[in-house]
C-alpha cells in the first residue's frame, strides 16, 4: 500500500514548542495565561480592524456564545447557510431555536442573497423574524459580503459570520472574519492553522468580549467564593493550545500562499480534462484555498473518481452534504434552488494540505488522469 495522502493535515512551524515550553517553565497550565493573550493579540493585529479577539475552546463554542451574545432563545428561528458543516447550525439548536436553512448561489458556493431575501420575507409574514443570519465562507471562498449585508441592514438582522474556513482570505481586501456583528474562527486539527483542537469569537466592542470571556469561564460573579448570577459555559482555550496558535501564526501567510499554488497546480494540471471544473474567483474575493474542490459532469463520476483516489490511498471527500438533506435537519424550514444539492453530487474535495510535496501532488495528478484514462 502506498503511504496516505491527507485531505488536510495539521502543519507545524516549529515555533510551537517554544510557546508550550514556556507555558510548562512557568507553570501557566491552565484556561488563561501569556499565551491566551499572546494569541489573540496575534489575531487581532492580523485581522487589523480594530476587532476584539476571545480564544476559545472551539468554533462551535464561539457561534453558541454569538448567538447567547445576540440574545436568541427559545422559540426564535436563525437563519444559516444550508451548505456547510454541521456546528454552523448546531449551537441554534442548543439555544431552543429552530434553524432556518437558506440554499447557495453558484459563484461562491455560500449563501444566495436572493434565497436569502425571500427567506426573510416569508418568516417575517409568518410573523417570525428571523433573530440572526449565519452565512459561511466555504473552503476559504467569501460570500457575497455586500449582498448579503445590505439585505441584513434592511431588515435589521445581525449577522454571525462563520470564517472557520476563511483566516487569510479577504473580500475587497478585507480580512474575513472582521465582518460580522459578531465572527468566528476555528483551529481544528484540519484547518488552515491548528491549535489542536480551538476556535476564537471576534466581536467589535470590548463589551462583547468581555461579556463572553465571562460566560466562556462558568460566569463567575465578583465575589471571593463561588456566585452565580448566569449559566456559565467552560469554553476557554488553554494556554498551552494556545502556545500552538502563537506558533502557528508565523506561518499563516506562508499556508495560505501554499494551499493557493496547490489550487494553481491542480488547475493547470488538469485543464485538459473537460469534466473537470473549478470554482473561480469573482472579482474582490480572495481565497485561502483552505481545499481544493472540483466539479465533475455527475455524481457518477464524482463516485468513480473518489473510489479510484482511495484505491490509490489518497483521501478525498464530496463537498458538504447540505443542512436541508441532513436526516436530524429533514423539518427545519428550508429556502432552495437546487444549486447545493447540485454541488453536493458532483463535488469532490482533493488533497490541498500546506505540506503536501510536489511528489504527493504528482500521485494525485497521476492517479486522476488514470481514472479518466479509462472512464
Ligand atoms: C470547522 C468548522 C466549524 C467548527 O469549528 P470547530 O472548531 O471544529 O468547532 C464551524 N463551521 C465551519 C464551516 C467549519 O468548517
Amino acid at each position: 500500500m502506498k503511504p496516505k495522502i491527507w485531505l488536510s493535515s495539521p502543519h507545524m512551524s516549529g515555533a510551537e514548542q517554544t510557546y508550550i515550553k514556556e507555558a510548562f517553565d512557568t507553570n501557566w497550565v491552565a484556561p488563561l495565561g501569556p499565551n491566551v493573550n499572546g494569541f489573540e493579540n496575534d489575531l487581532q493585529s492580523y485581522l487589523n480592524e480594530d476587532r476584539y479577539v476571545a480564544a476559545l475552546a472551539s468554533g462551535t463554542s464561539a457561534l453558541h456564545l454569538s448567538l447567547i451574545l445576540l440574545g436568541v432563545t427559545y422559540g426564535d428561528e436563525v437563519i444559516c447557510q444550508s451548505k456547510t458543516f454541521s456546528a454552523s447550525a448546531n449551537p441554534i439548536v442548543y439555544q431552543g431555536a429552530t434553524p432556518v436553512f437558506v440554499d447557495s448561489e453558484s459563484d461562491t458556493w455560500n449563501m444566495c442573497p436572493i434565497q436569502l431575501e425571500i427567506a426573510i420575507k416569508d418568516r417575517i409574514a409568518k410573523s417570525k423574524k428571523p433573530k440572526a443570519i449565519i452565512p459561511v465562507h466555504l473552503y476559504g471562498m467569501p460570500y457575497k459580503v455586500d449582498e448579503i449585508h445590505k439585505i441584513a441592514e434592511t431588515y435589521n438582522i445581525p449577522i454571525v459570520e462563520d470564517s472557520a474556513e476563511s483566516l487569510g482570505s479577504l473580500y475587497n481586501g478585507q480580512n474575513c472574519g472582521t465582518f460580522g456583528n459578531l465572527s468566528i474562527l476555528s483551529f481544528n486539527g484540519n484547518k488552515i492553522i491548528t491549535t489542536s483542537g480551538g476556535g476564537a469569537l471576534v466581536t467589535r466592542t470590548k463589551a462583547h468580549k468581555d461579556k463572553a470571556v465571562f460566560l466562556a469561564t462558568q460566569a463567575r460573579d465578583d465575589a471571593p467564593h463561588y456566585q452565580h448570577s448566569h449559566i456559565g459555559y467552560n469554553y476557554r482555550m488553554s494556554n498551552i493550545v494556545a502556545g500552538i496558535g502563537r506558533g502557528q501564526m508565523t506561518i499563516l501567510d506562508s499556508h495560505v500562499a501554499k494551499r493557493r499554488s496547490n489550487h494553481e497546480f491542480y488547475k493547470n494540471e488538469l485543464s485538459h480534462i473537460n469534466k473537470i471544473t473549478f470554482l473561480n474567483e469573482p472579482k474582490g474575493h480572495f481565497s485561502n484555498r483552505w481545499l481544493t474542490a472540483i466539479l465533475l459532469d455527475s455524481i457518477e463520476t464524482r463516485e468513480g473518481l473518489r473510489l479510484a483516489l482511495e484505491e490509490e490511498n489518497i483521501e478525498s471527500r464530496p463537498l458538504w452534504k447540505p443542512m436541508h438533506q441532513q436526516p436530524i435537519f429533514k423539518d427545519a424550514p428550508s429556502y432552495l434552488n437546487g444549486v447545493s444539492d447540485e454541488l453536493f453530487d458532483r463535488g469532490l474535495c482533493l488533497p490541498s494540505g500546506s505540506n503536501l510535496t510536489n511528489e504527493q501532488l504528482d500521485r494525485v495528478i497521476s492517479a486522476i488522469n488514470t481514472y479518466f484514462a479509462i472512464c
